[in-house]
């Protein structure tokens, strides 16, 4: 009896079981397909589908309408469409951006809340084409290193079978990004991409982007709000602005950068005016790029007490000393606000920046609630950091936690490095971690310097980390490492010697930036030859000529070697080019350099298809840290 009864169940078990085939033995089992009148995500989904599959497999896949579609084997339905609702899937059922897999009898369903809009912009909803990316991660591991085909790996296979699945996949963070970083403009655009060059990096670089499904579930407005303030209400209210040492309110001379006076209910109330005449569900409360200076008696009486390490991890040229520490009254600020709004709307949302003198968690015991969002914005802590540092850095954010409000991750540390081998991937990631851990709801980093040859790991993990948070790092980079092939030993081994080289050059590197008087993010170039000596380059070179010999007869991950090498290459010629031209060294003429500079430029033109790196944000960079030729103000094109 026991012995029937596991027969049946086991028969009941295989009906009900649906690996759907999608290729078998190297012959096309299913085809794509998509409503008569798909939405522009699900037709892009359905490309990037067949272009994926037929990479992993070398058979491109029929993509066709519903109503045109012959009885295949299988279909992949990729959208919302006449099968996908037979199938009772209900589209307006799904939170923002999820998306439905689903094998069915012999068929695959991919379908999620889309906006019908233009699939690569981070504003259109996609959760069919997060979907497709899901799938096409578990079927074929595909994996986006870096942008471009170069960066794109797939498992090769001869047969591709789509598993027993039906998940209903929400996004854990409403909002994903990593700002793209294509606006950077050069005084010298010589030293950056010709147009054609960077218009092809701009689309792969979006590409890719959405590969990692960077996007967001509905729009929100937010940064520093309140520029154009004393311009507008300076003359009827100087007393919503700062009140300075000297006893007057407002910027010190009609251009400085000036705080608010957060104390100040009127202002406060004009806030929540400003925001019913606008309409929508977001507030932007964030202070202006500046301390938070108001020295008058009701918003210091708002302030909590110092943390005796109030100071500890800022460099003596920070203008965090001899700040005041006044977390506390802009959490009450943003509390009032939020308040006062509820009245209106309960779920209106203050959003808010923790930054300067505001970021260190507060001291008062005030107590928030979820409608106040706060981008955590530290300004300093770029990585590598101490350990007690890096400590202090989660502390305070588990201490804004614990007021209640609601977090994102909004840090400039990606701006660091210059197109330098500077590895800080295990922290970094451990960051992100801890804050996905403790309710991160969104990110916002600024910016992506598109430093993929030198600086891929922590790209690829930055990356990847939106879509699986709860990884282990080392997993992460496993993947990334595997699409070297043979070589992926190797190539762990030479990014570890870098992110070694990182952490063990700490305390060198702050004591030549303060010296130098360089910016981890504006200046960088002007010291990297100080702490990347051209000897630090040979150990790590020697290691990728053994990653080109292990993967000799692999010409796909030949070629990823030889980007690697590119970018290490390029940044050799950079640290010549700083140590002869950076603006920290007087005595330079740009005579002296001409020749080197023109090796310089002569690399990037011949190398600029490549995506080995943004060669505008570099040329950003080095603008304000070399001695420059004026030939290099004409376009790139234009150079002799
Ligand atoms: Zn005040």
């Amino acid at each position: 009896m026991r012995i029937l009864l596991s027969l049946v169940l086991t028969c009941l078990i295989t009906n009900t079981r649906a690996d759907v085939p999608i290729i078998t033995n190297g012959k096309a089992m299913a085809i794509i397909v998509t409503s008569d009148r798909p939405s522009q995500v699900a037709s892009y989904a359905a490309n990037e589908l067949a272009l994926h599959i037929e990479k992993a497999t070398g058979i491109r896949l029929r993509i066709a309408k519903e109503s045109e579609s012959s009885r295949a084997a299988s279909h992949l339905f990729i959208g919302d469409c006449e099968a996908s609702r037979a199938a009772g899937i209900d589209v307006k059922q799904l939170t923002p951006e999820a998306f439905v897999l689903r094998a069915q009898g012999n068929d695959l369903f991919i379908v999620g809340d889309d906006k019908n809009d233009d699939p690569l912009d981070a504003d259109t909803r996609a959760g069919t084409l997060w979907g497709a990316y899901e799938w096409l991660d578990r079927a074929v591991h595909a994996r986006w290193l870096w942008p471009g085909e170069g960066g794109t790996f797939v498992q090769k296979t001869t047969s591709i079978v789509a598993i027993d699945v039906n998940e209903t996949v929400p996004m854990k963070l409403f909002q994903r990004k990593i700002r793209p970083g294509l606006g950077m403009e050069s005084e010298h655009p010589a030293m950056g991409f010709t147009k054609a060059a960077f218009e092809q990096y701009s689309r792969d670089q979006t590409v890719f982007l959405r590969r990692h499904r960077m996007g967001r579930s509905f729009p929100m407005g937010y940064g520093h709000a309140f520029t154009d303030w004393w311009q507008k209400y300076g003359n009827e209210h100087p007393e919503w602005f700062q009140l300075r040492e000297d006893g007057k309110r407002g910027p010190k001379k009609s251009t400085s950068r000036f705080s608010m006076c957060v104390s100040n209910p009127e202002f406060r109330q004009q806030l929540v005016t400003n925001w019913k005449a606008k309409g929508g569900k977001f507030i932007n409360a964030c202070e202006n790029d500046i301390l938070g200076t108001c020295t008058c008696a009701l918003c210091q009486g708002l302030d909590g007490p110092a943390p005796a390490d109030y100071l500890t991890y800022y460099s003596p040229s920070s203008k965090m000393v001899g700040s005041r520490f006044v977390s506390d009254r802009y959490a009450h600020f943003w509390l009032n606000v939020q308040q006062l709004a509820a009245k209106t709307d309960p779920d209106a949302t203050v959003i808010g920046y923790v930054y300067f003198n505001y970021f260190q968690a507060p001291t008062s015991g005030v107590k928030l609630n979820p409608n106040i969002l706060l981008g955590f914005c530290p300004s300093g802590g770029f990585f590598p950091r101490s350990d007690a540092e890096h400590a202090w850095m989660k502390q305070q954010w588990s201490g804004w936690r614990d007021t209640g409000a609601r977090l994102f991750l909004r840090t400039n540390h990606l701006l660091d490095g210059y197109c330098m081998p500077y590895i800080f991937v295990h922290q970094f990631a451990d960051e992100f971690q801890h804050a996905a851990r403790n309710g991160m709801v969104a990110t916002d980093f600024d910016s992506l310097t598109g430093q993929w040859s030198t600086q891929g790991p922590t790209l690829y993990v930055a990356s990847r980390l939106h879509v699986k948070p709860e990884a282990s790092v080392d997993d992460l980079l496993a993947e990334y490492y595997n699409a070297f092939g043979k070589a992926a030993p190797d190539v762990k081994r030479y990014f570890d010697y870098w992110e070694s080289y990182t952490a063990t050059h700490r305390e060198s590197l702050a004591k030549s930036f303060e010296e130098l008087q360089a910016s981890r993010w504006r200046s960088f170039a002007k010291a990297a030859h100080a702490i990347f000596s051209l000897e630090c380059f040979a150990p790590a070179d020697a290691i990728l000529d053994e990653a080109a010999k292990a993967v000799a007869n692999d010409s796909e991950a030949s070629a990823r070697i030889e980007f690697l090498k590119l970018g290490l290459a390029h940044a050799m010629l950079c640290v010549r080019v700083a140590s002869q031209l950076t603006i920290a060294q007087p005595t330079a003429t740009k005579e002296q350099t001409k020749a080197l500079l023109e090796e310089l430029i002569a690399f990037r033109r011949a190398n600029e298809r490549k995506g080995i790196a943004n060669f505008n944000q570099l040329a950003w960079v080095e603008d304000l840290s070399w001695k420059l030729s004026d030939e290099t103000k004409q376009a790139p094109d234009l150079y002799p």
